[in-house]
């Protein structure tokens, strides 16, 4: 028998056919813009513009890695193994850990388990740039509170809570601008919070401050449902290209979290090696060691470049944001490092166009882009 045709409308040739059109909240949303590796021109170059870890990963995390996986199998869906290798060092229970295939799958389904179309998804301004995707996504309204001299300020981001806000994004310390809230200030932030708002507390860099400054995020979550802590093995650990990240909650949070994962989100490799790394905290502490001693020289350089208008942001991470307030401006920067072998981080697009983000590099590379930068300030004068 033919099938029974439903309708047999003709597309005109002059009539653009229907397509599926993406919801309206996700039409809005921009891209992530990654940092590059090239040149405009295609040169590969030094790349200090993704806050990677100049020192590479511990050699003993990579040891484990050439014996690990077997890619016929699906990996462990909860990362067993991980999540109780972090519970031990952190002496958090295993309960309370999630996994995520890097701690940006874990900040977007923070904000879609906990907001949705009506709701607000507040951060301040120059936070990380995945809270505005993380927001849109769900539908929910991104809100932005204004920044206090490129820091977090907490009177401006509680003075935005009302009863549409549902989930608050922190990154301690920021990204792009480095700053950091002390202690004292994000207990005060979360003590005003409504207890069903949630706090996510982005640690990405965390490991790069000292432990004597730690700013009490991983106690506010063992202690209160409203707050989820991410990390990330992509930074201090030198494990972007493997995808590993992990949060820590309420149990309860975690559960709702599970359901929304990928299933298998962290491979069988990154499982292996991201064990490994957590056991070898000698290699954590000699790139905070490295990064503190880098960046204070680096600032220091460029502060000694004052007159020439270059203001380096104070940061406490492995990236140092520097504003271009005189003739040589931050693209001139940008491109004279490209122009140099250097890929750095000019930032128009989150609303910086005066500021370049550059990370960390080892002892050489930042030695020598501190000379080009003085070479191009003299330059333009
Ligand atoms: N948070 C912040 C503040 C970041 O800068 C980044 C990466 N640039 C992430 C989270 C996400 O990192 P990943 O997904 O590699 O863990």
């Amino acid at each position: 028998m033919r099938p029974r045709v439903m309708s047999e409308q003709k597309i005109s040739p002059e009539q653009p056919a229907k397509a599926p059109a993406p919801k309206p909240w996700i039409a809005a949303i921009h891209s992530y813009v990654p940092g590059k590796s090239r040149s405009a021109d295609g040169r590969e170059l030094i790349k200090l513009s993704a806050n990677e870890n100049p020192l590479g990963t511990s050699p003993a995390a990579l040891e484990a890695r050439a014996k690990a996986s077997i890619p016929s199998l699906y990996p462990d869906p909860d990362s067993n193994a991980l999540r109780e290798k972090l519970g031990e060092v952190h002496g958090i229970d295993p309960s309370r850990i999630i996994c995520g295939t890097g701690s940006g799958e874990l900040l977007t389904i923070s904000a879609s388990a906990f907001a949705g179309p009506g709701d607000e998804v507040l951060y301040v301004r120059y936070g990380f740039s995945l809270y505005e995707i993380a927001a849109r996504r769900c539908g929910a309204t991104p809100v932005v509170a204004p920044d206090l001299d490129y820091g977090t300020d907490v009177d401006a981001l509680l003075a935005l809570v009302n009863e549409k806000t549902r989930v608050v994004f922190l990154a301690n310390p920021n990204n792009p601008t480095g700053s950091y809230l002390s202690k004292g200030e994000m207990a005060r932030l979360h003590a005003a919070l409504p207890a069903d708002v949630l706090l996510v507390l982005d640690q990405a860099y965390i490991e790069y401050v000292s432990p004597s400054d730690d700013d009490g995020g991983l106690e506010l979550a063992a202690k209160h449902a409203n707050v989820f802590v991410t990390r990330t093995f992509s930074k201090a650990y030198g494990l972007a290209g493997e995808r590993v990240g992990w949060g820590t909650g309420a149990p309860e949070l975690i559960e709702v979290l599970n359901r929304l994962r990928g299933p298998f989100n962290v491979n069988n490799g990154a499982q292996v090696v991201a064990c490994a790394a957590v056991c070898d905290q000698d290699f954590v502490t000699h790139t905070r060691e490295h990064n503190r001693i880098e960046r204070a020289r680096f600032v220091a350089a460029l502060g000694a470049l004052g007159n020439h208008g270059l203001r380096p942001l104070p940061s406490e991470a492995n990236f140092v944001l520097t504003l271009f307030e005189g003739k040589l401006t931050a693209q001139m920067a940008h491109d004279g490092l490209a122009e140099r072998g250097y890929a750095t981080r000019w930032l128009p697009g989150q609303g910086l166009p005066q500021g370049l983000r550059i990370t960390i590099g080892t002892t050489e590379q930042m030695t020598e882009i501190a000379a080009i930068l003085r070479e191009l300030a003299e330059a333009a004068r």
